[in-house]
């Protein structure tokens, strides 16, 4: 547990939820399976949740550490209003321990250790409007553990017609879990491997937890969600435990959950290994179609598995390069060639922003939030 006595001097203080009080002025956060017990003065595993006085405070809320305009390709959603961008946000902390993290100077950062700005849920939905972006990403670090601050984001972004996204590990209490997916809209979950041996080594958390979140995502809710598996040469890169991933998505998931197998290159604790080769990813790729799965995608390498064909006669649907959509032939959401019916969300269900909100959002953009230069 980190002390945290100067940090509460510098991050305002807005009340946790998911915690109850225990004797001695502590605090049980069950947010995340990690359920930390926190003493006075400390805080979680994730830096960004502290007990003051035996209260639990969220640092995270309204307090983003990096704030982007994504393509929604990049999160990565393939089946999710493609083309469009993204405001994209992230705040300090990780509930995972990950050697390989690719956002580590902000996931493993204390709040007081990196920049923030001061942005409120009502101002995140008018910066994502007058960027011209029809969704909100949280993303960057683990957005669970800013649940407070999603769900009230989610809030305003209803109000205003726009969609939200988690960009998440999955990790997540039952406790927790309703309270914040009823109020997204998609949702890209990383299974970093396969192996409960992965999970305790690699990432210092457990397997089963994601996997139950996959479970309650299918069968409790309405969010679209895609699935990335990041492939780390030597650690994660059996064709067996390709077999078993894809097997337990179709049983579990069903044919049409999205899957990205995406490259790994060398970060934080991991220098050691080396970039994923792309025939690696090319094997997973045919594993996963061989079990059955219908939507299989590479990422981080150029790669033509980044489109997206029709599962029935195979036409190509989407193409892109990178992230970028360089054709898209649709039609309502159904293959131009044999009428099949391609899973996703393909159109923006909620309304156009009225004038007023337009020019409002474009007015806060520029002089409250010009400086963050998006
Ligand atoms: S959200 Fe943070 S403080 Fe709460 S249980 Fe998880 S790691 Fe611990």
């Amino acid at each position: 547990m980190e002390d945290l006595r100067i940090l509460q001097k510098t991050a305002s203080l807005h009340e946790a939820r998911w915690w109850e009080a225990e004797p001695n002025n502590k605090a049980h956060c069950y947010l995340c399976p990690r359920h930390c017990h926190i003493g006075d003065g400390q805080a979680g595993f994730c830096f960004i949740r502290v007990n003051e006085g035996g209260k639990l405070y969220s640092l995270g809320y309204a307090s983003p550490a990096a704030i982007q305009i994504d393509p929604i390709e990049k999160k990565p959603l393939n089946h999710f209003l493609p083309g469009t961008r993204v405001f994209s946000m992230g705040t300090a902390g990780c509930n995972m321990g990950c050697f390989f993290c690719q956002n580590w100077d902000i996931s493993k950062s204390r709040s007081d250790q990196v920049h923030s700005t001061h942005v409120s849920p009502e101002d995140v939905a008018l910066l994502a409007i007058g960027n011209n972006c029809p969704s909100i990403a949280f993303t960057y670090n683990e957005p669970t553990i800013w649940g407070e601050y999603v769900i009230d984001i989610c809030h305003a972004a209803k109000k205003h017609g726009l969609n939200t996204v988690m960009v998440t590990n999955g990790y997540i209490t039952y406790d927790a879990f309703h309270d914040i997916y009823d109020q997204v809209d998609a949702a890209n979950v990383d299974l970093k491997a396969f192996t409960e041996n992965f999970y305790g080594r690699i990432t210092l958390t457990h397997l089963q937890p994601v996997l139950d979140t996959l479970k309650w995502l299918k069968n409790e809710t309405n969010v679209w969600f895609e699935v990335t598996n990041l492939i780390i040469p030597t650690l994660n890169d059996e064709a067996e435990e390709f077999r078993r991933l894809s097997d337990w998505i179709l049983e579990n998931l069903g044919p049409d959950v999205p899957l990205h197998f995406t490259a790994f290159h060398p970060d934080f604790k991991l220098q050691d290994k080396p970039r994923t080769p792309p025939e690696t990813l090319h094997r997973a790729r045919a594993i996963a179609l061989e079990s059955g799965l219908h939507y299989v995608y590479e990422g981080n390498i150029h790669t033509d598995a980044a489109s997206t064909s029709c599962p029935s006669c195979k036409m190509l649907l989407i193409r892109r390069g990178w992230h970028d959509v360089q054709q898209n032939r649709l039609k309502d959401g159904h293959c131009p060639n044999c009428n099949l019916k391609i899973p996703g969300r393909w159109s923006n269900p909620r309304g156009a922003t009225p004038a007023k909100i337009l020019q409002k959002a474009e007015t806060i953009s520029t002089e409250r939030y010009g400086h963050l230069n998006l």
